[in-house]
């Protein structure tokens, strides 16, 4: 069912029994929304196009600055200056002629990111705030679409996966509101590269993992790192029975 081309370029995939050939053909007839192309979304990007994700998605308002080179390493010197959204899918065409891309360069509006969340088969938020967040929840949990989050802040690392099924929680269950606390961006707090990096690793592993076998993944279950010490740990998230966003009978 797999054309030879694919079958030789994905083989090292498809020898993992978890992917195997019947996988391989998911990951190909996938949709995938990645919003944010900053540290995070370049490194899911290319990670998925690597694997072979049939179609990505890639949507970021912002152009390439210096002091983002030293952990968007998707992008090169000759990018700065250019919308995110654009120059990376430049790369992940010339890494992977079989994946579809498309670039929203651009914030998307609420009824926007309800109907690219309606056409995708996953979202993975490698968003910067948590207004935007909120958003990417409410239009994921409205549509059903599962939802990789990760974030990644000087040497602390999160990630987790809601799949919003059997009533389970949402990202406004875990954090009740839209305001960032001070410093609660890289542009005023600093980053290490590295953490950024491996954030995005574990959140392409999860999205090849939810588009092939979501058996693998606890949804509804927090991981937090520390690249200090290199250790992670994992807690399951309640679900809020007052959290006006996935209470049954909400409209917000
Ligand atoms: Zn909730």
């Amino acid at each position: 069912m797999l054309t030879d081309k694919e079958f030789i370029r994905y083989q090292r995939q498809i020898m993992l029994p978890e992917i195997a050939e019947v996988g391989q053909k998911s990951l190909i007839e996938s949709s995938v929304l990645i919003i944010g192309c900053g540290g995070l979304g370049c490194a899911v990007a290319m990670q998925l196009a690597g694997a072979g994700v049939g179609k990505l998605v890639l949507c970021d308002d912002d152009v390439l600055e210096e002091s983002n080179l030293h952990r968007q390493l998707s992008y090169r010197e000759s990018d700065l200056g250019q919308p995110k959204s654009e120059a990376l899918a430049k790369h992940v065409r010339q890494l992977n002629s079989m994946v579809s891309v498309r670039s929203v360069n651009r914030r998307m509006k609420f009824d926007s990111l309800m109907l690219e969340a309606s056409m995708a088969d996953l979202v993975v938020d490698c968003t910067d705030n948590f207004a935007t967040r909120q958003q990417i929840n409410k239009a994921c949990l409205a549509k059903k679409t599962p939802l990789v989050s990760g974030a990644a802040i000087g040497w602390d690392g999160q990630l987790v996966y809601f799949d919003y099924q059997d009533n389970g929680p949402c990202y406004h269950c875990l954090y009740p509101f839209t305001e960032d606390s001070e410093g609660g961006k890289c542009s005023e707090s600093g980053v290490m590269g590295p953490n950024v990096n491996m954030i995005a690793s574990l959140q392409s592993m999860y999205a090849i993992q939810a588009l092939v076998k979501p058996e693998m993944i606890q949804a509804g279950q927090l991981m937090v790192f520390d690249g200090r010490t290199l250790t992670q740990h994992k807690f399951d998230i309640a679900k809020d029975d007052a959290c006006n966003i996935c209470k049954k009978g909400s409209k917000s």
